[in-house]
């Protein structure tokens, strides 16, 4: 008995060298969970999964360096709110006492 099945009306040719997952610029990912497939939903181009990981990975330490960023343009600004509320508070203490002796926020 041979292992060699035979269909005399179907011809089937399985060539893997001829898919070639790639990457595209778009940034606009589709995944099919069924079929292990990721592609471009812009370009429909089929990508590579390890492109696919190798660029959300790069995405996502982009994000994560934007965080930094706004936590310390927030850091920045509290301790602003925080020296504007002392000078407030000191220019009332001043104009409580009489005296007018106050610095300018902007020193
Ligand atoms: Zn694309």
């Amino acid at each position: 008995m041979s292992n060699v099945l035979v269909f005399k009306r179907v011809r089937l040719t399985h060539d893997d060298r001829k898919h070639r997952p790639g990457e595209c610029a778009h940034l606009h990912l589709n995944l099919d969970s069924r079929g292990d497939i990721v592609s471009c939903v812009d370009c429909k181009a089929s990508l590579s999964p390890f492109w696919a990981l190798s660029m959300l990975s790069e995405q996502y330490q982009l994000a994560l360096a934007h965080v930094d960023r706004l936590t310390a343009r927030l850091v920045l600004a509290d301790g602003r709110i925080i020296d504007l509320s002392r000078h407030r508070s000191r220019e009332a203490d001043d104009a409580k006492d009489g005296s007018n002796n106050a610095e300018s926020p902007l020193d």
